[in-house]
């Protein structure tokens, strides 16, 4: 496996449930599993995280678990298992009238017309079905005409215009499988359409409501979300580019534009970012991925996220462990690439070191400097930790935390790969923090390591030293 410092976020589902696929996944570079809960049920997530358990045990390696909550994505109902096929120019009525008769087309969201006026555009299927507004029948009824056809199958995705500012981000199911989730100790939360860092004030409070201080995610896939984003970035714990619904909400092409706006904005406050959706979408069905999708896999490693996600191809796909090792190879050879230039990259993301914390950044030139072998960090709650990662360092860094529970936390963030939980004494922690690497035969005689930590009096201390 290459060694890479941009983790890997796996999807898991019925292509990748068992532990056999599970191991193989962690083998291609899995770091983080995210369980969707669009989809399956509880009987079913409960037994992922069981194999996924066994699979840390097996392996010896730590998996995050990501717990995604579906949010308030507006579904069509129930259709003939063959799907409905709607041709350009054909007109048809979608209602949210149980009753109604089976020429119409049901929508599972009440009241779906308030938002809406005639000529707007209601989208089926990721937007892959396009239909007009023709008229507002009345609060149950409206009649489209469709300008792009397509199949739509049962409880299809449907996007209506202006309709997300007037729904909960957090609805009841979410607060329902928040609580298996916390249950379950999930690492993190992610909230999908946040529209606002009040959405996340509001998770947050459900969460302390359960005792737990699980970290959260925000999924930006609204305009409203891009329109608050330096607030939202500043309240949460990570963000997620949900390009999917992104694309949908605004321009496609102003995707790639906010994409680097988010990364950018993630690395300044040193919160975890996750680059996602369609990845790499070929490999759902090929074994190869298309030369575009690995340049997109690749230009959001040079944007620097600290996690790439992958969605079907993992969950449904047919090369699940292909995938994520193609994704391990693109992050490994950038990064290999971006160490050579490491000056030009210094001066490309100079912004991002504005708010420093400057003992991180010391530390980091120091190892740069001194050609060090590692950088080691102490960290309890795991601040410094991803203070120091948003430096990009091209030391590799050891990681010692006090807890197993940010150790876990610490798997989606970028370069952190070898991170130890165990409390030190208050005294001579740098000799405690060597007797640990040393024991762990992660250093040899000669080694360089620069280590970062506090010492008893809490005071930051660099220490330089040779083992
Ligand atoms: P989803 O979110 O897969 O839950 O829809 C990701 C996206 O919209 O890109
Ligand atoms: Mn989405």
């Amino acid at each position: 496996m290459h060694i890479k410092n941009t983790k890997v976020v796996c999807t898991l589902g019925p292509a990748s449930n068992s532990v056999t696929e599970i191991t193989k996944l962690v083998q291609a570079g899995m770091n983080v599993a995210r369980l969707n809960f669009s989809h399956g049920d509880y009987k079913s997530h409960q037994e992922l995280i069981k194999n996924i358990h066994i699979v840390e045990k097996n392996t010896g390696k730590r998996i995050g678990i990501l717990q995604d909550l579906q949010g308030p994505k507006i579904r069509l109902g129930d259709l003939p298992a063959e799907g409905v096929i709607l041709k350009k120019g054909d007109t048809f009525i979608l209602t949210s009238n149980k009753s109604a008769p089976s020429s119409h087309l049901p929508i599972q969201f009440k009241p779906f017309t308030s938002g809406l006026k005639k000529n707007d555009m209601i989208l089926f299927n990721d937007g892959l079905v396009e239909n007009e507004v023709l008229q507002i029948i009345d609060k149950e009824n409206v009649k489209c005409l469709v300008k792009c056809g397509g199949l739509v199958r049962a409880h299809a995705g449907v996007h209506l215009p202006g309709i997300t500012q007037n729904i909960e981000t957090i609805t009841a199911k979410d607060k329902q499988d928040l609580v298996f989730g916390l249950k379950n100790n999930v690492d993190y939360v992610a909230l999908s359409f946040v529209k606002s860092a009040q959405d996340i004030k509001n998770l947050r409070k459900l969460i302390q409501k359960q005792k737990k201080s699980t970290k959260i995610i925000a999924k930006i896939e609204l305009k409203l979300a891009v329109n608050n984003l330096e607030e939202i970035i500043k309240t949460v714990d990570g963000a997620m580019v949900a390009r999917g619904d992104l694309g949908i909400d605004i321009p496609a092409e102003q995707v790639p534009i906010v994409q680097k706006r988010i990364i950018a904005l993630c690395n300044k406050y040193a919160k975890p970012v996750i680059t996602a959706t369609e990845v790499l979408l070929s490999m759902v069905t090929n074994p190869r991925a298309t030369r575009a999708e690995i340049s997109d896999a690749a230009n959001a490693v040079y944007d620097r996220t600290d996690a790439i996600m992958l969605s079907n191809e993992s969950a449904v796909g047919k090369f699940p462990s292909q995938a994520t090792a193609t994704l391990s190879r693109v992050a490994g050879t950038v990064e290999k690439e971006l160490r050579k230039y490491s000056e030009l990259e210094n001066n490309f993301f100079i912004h991002s070191r504005e708010v420093a914390n400057p003992h991180c950044s010391n530390a980091c030139d120091l190892a740069e400097e001194t050609d060090a072998d590692y950088l080691v960090i102490y960290t309890s709650d795991g601040y410094t930790a991803r203070e120091l990662s948003r430096h990009r360092p091209h030391t590799p860094i050891i990681t010692i935390c006090e807890h197993e529970e940010t150790a876990r936390e610490l798997t989606l963030v970028w370069g952190l790969n070898n991170i130890f939980a165990q409390v030190l004494k208050k005294e001579n922690k740098i000799e405690q923090i060597v007797q640990i690497l040393k024991k762990n035969k992660i250093v040899k005689k000669g080694n360089k390591v620069v280590i970062l930590a506090n010492s008893s009096k809490k005071e930051k201390i660099i220490s330089n030293i040779t083992i």
